[in-house]
């Protein structure tokens, strides 16, 4: 018999907490974002998984599941680069509560997907394990569980943090922040390429460029990775 499966989300208040840039883009490569490298804010969700209300049973050496319940407890965190303005935190912000809604609704299906995996039924089937392997067995349970949830999660933020949505928050701080906005250029990216991820199009590439000229030199057509441009307001 399978254990009855609780999930509670016990993340108090989700407020950001403001780290180095470096530290959110290594939260963010962790939680499966293929944009890691240009991320200014993550959410880090964290389950703790409670088994101290399985029961079992033991018979000479041995011991097997009986029934009683699994506790899932989701906690998420907000990382928010210290590099951001104001302003341009409570964009992002607005993006990484997208993220908690996401993780929030994979809590509320997390019970069925544990109890559908065949690793888990097998061992809550009814098989007799040597009581010396008891806390193994615990700590495997755990893993196969929290390994659900990781898959989960980060197949939903693959799908979340596209270069789309990226282009989406830059242009909105862009439109309604004060202050300069700087872009530091990436591999194999060119003017027009930030012109349509800043601007929604690709004309504004000669803007950038004026507005750059003492960093970029007199070719407009050869920008080199690590150069930091300012984005001008349009
Ligand atoms: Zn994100």
């Amino acid at each position: 018999m399978f254990p009855h499966i609780t999930t509670t989300d016990t993340t108090p208040s989700v407020s950001p907490q403001i780290v180095s840039t470096s530290e959110v883009i290594r939260w963010s490569a962790e939680t499966g974002n293929p944009h890691a490298d240009q991320a200014l804010a993550v959410t880090v969700p964290a389950i703790t998984t409670d088994l101290t209300a399985t029961n079992w049973n033991t018979g000479g050496g041995e011991f097997w599941w009986n029934t009683g319940s699994i506790a899932i407890r989701l906690r998420q965190q907000i990382f928010i680069s210290s590099d951001l303005s104001a302003c341009a935190r409570g964009v992002w912000t607005g993006h990484e509560n997208l993220h908690v809604a996401d993780n929030r609704t994979i809590l509320n299906g997390l019970a069925a997907e544990v109890a559908r995996d065949s690793s888990l039924q097998d061992i809550f089937s009814g098989r007799h394990f040597l009581r010396s392997d008891f806390s193994l067995i615990q700590q495997t349970i755990i893993n196969i569980i929290s390994g659900i949830f990781r898959r989960q999660t980060g197949r939903q933020v693959a799908l979340r943090d596209t270069r789309a949505e990226y282009s989406r928050v830059n242009q909105a701080i862009l439109r309604s922040c004060p202050g300069p906005h700087y872009h530091t250029v990436a591999r194999g990216e060119n003017l027009s390429m930030l012109s349509d991820f800043y601007y929604g199009n690709q004309g504004h590439a000669t803007q950038i460029y004026e507005q750059n000229r003492g960093v970029i030199g007199s070719n407009p057509n050869l920008i080199l990775p690590g150069q930091r441009l300012e984005l001008p307001r349009i």
